[in-house]
């Protein structure tokens, strides 16, 4: 799960703005491929209206922006192919790769279809974590206990709080409000005991069981048999490696390897981080996954790959495909590179 930030906010403000200056731009500012990330795919929403609505796309938008895509020149490549790409300075023109963190069930169902239709491999990043519902999707539970609840009370260390939850902007700013406290305020290795807390003291009926709209080990096991389809790993827990002293983040990127071999049969050979963004990981982490073995690795931050990235193939950056801009022409404007040193203070190789 991410959320993109103001930068990338801010970006998709300016969007519009720059879709003119994008075929011109192409020429300077164009990388050799991109990776594309995706969180959700479904045309059926549990939420519709969910502040987290942005982590989803419709299976009619991929449909087309994968045709878009190759009709632009892009070659679909596995993320594997893709690193051999970059590794040789992106000779065989324009690619992308498909990427999806998190595991939802609808990758399968929704999203798998339309791939077929177009050939198009994808990586899915899978935390054992949040498979066995050992860690928490805790963006859905906040929201839920917001979406069901006209205020609630929240202990946090400078005490007891009352939150306004009472209309839909309330209820955005709650959940802005309760992200904050649960991702800076609660040490990370308390976040799950807190998230508790927090259903226990405002009557919400925390479910016992693992995360429903993610697949399951069998179905993972199937998926992980399609010839589209890669298995990576995004940690043990899906915890904020930043936050957590060496040795755990070193568990969380080493021994999700072992566990996804044995669970589904193959280790992995490509992470991506949890969250993905600068208060997420670094250069510590960075290392970390160098150091285990990882052949590449993916953070959330925004930007086209350019040549220069063979070096830095543990802190790649990816173009996030979400529910904020559902337009070709977005992604057009995207992936021509101009946005890249927007997004990025003027950066042109985005690394960590
Ligand atoms: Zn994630």
């Amino acid at each position: 799960m991410i959320d993109g930030g103001e930068a990338i906010r801010k970006l998709a403000l300016n969007l519009a703005r720059y879709s003119g200056l994008a075929p011109l731009a192409r020429p300077f500012v164009g990388g050799i491929g991109a990776i594309l990330m995706l969180h959700r795919v479904t045309a059926a929403p549990e939420k519709p209206n969910s502040v987290n609505r942005h982590l989803n796309i419709a299976p009619a938008f991929l449909d087309r922006l994968i045709a878009d895509m190759k009709g632009q020149g892009y070659a679909f490549v596995s993320l594997d192919e893709a690193i051999e790409r970059i590794r040789t300075g992106g000779k065989g023109g324009q690619f992308a790769t498909i990427t999806a963190d998190d595991a939802y069930r609808d990758n399968m169902t929704e999203a798998l279809p339309v791939l077929e239709k177009h050939g198009a491999p994808i990586t899915i990043y899978v935390a054992p974590g949040l498979i066995d519902g050992a860690a928490d999707l805790w963006w859905d539970v906040i929201e839920d206990i917001v979406d069901t609840r006209s205020r609630l009370t929240l202990n946090a260390a400078n005490g007891t709080t009352v939150v306004d939850c009472s209309t839909p902007g309330r209820k955005a700013q709650a959940v802005a409000r309760l992200n904050a406290w649960l991702t800076l305020e609660v040490p990370e290795e308390e976040q799950r005991a807190a998230l508790r807390d927090l259903a226990r003291s405002n009557g919400f009926e925390f479910g016992s069981g693992r995360p429903c709209t993610l697949m399951n080990w069998d179905e993972l096991r199937t998926v992980s048999t399609h010839p589209l389809v890669t298995i990576g790993s995004h940690t043990v827990n899906h915890r904020n490696l930043k936050r957590l002293s060496e040795a755990d983040a070193r568990h969380e990127i080493e021994d999700v390897r072992r566990i996804l071999a044995e669970k589904l049969g193959g280790e992995p050979h490509h992470l991506a981080y949890p969250y993905g963004y600068a208060s997420a990981v670094g250069r510590r982490e960075v290392g970390f996954a160098r150091d285990a073995g990882y052949v590449s690795a993916v953070t959330t931050r925004h930007g086209v790959l350019r040549a220069e990235h063979a070096g830095f193939l543990h802190a790649l950056p990816r173009i996030s495909v979400n529910g904020r801009y559902q337009s070709v022409s977005h992604l057009r404007t995207m992936l021509s590179g101009i946005t890249t040193p927007l997004a990025n203070a003027g950066k042109m190789v985005v690394t960590v």
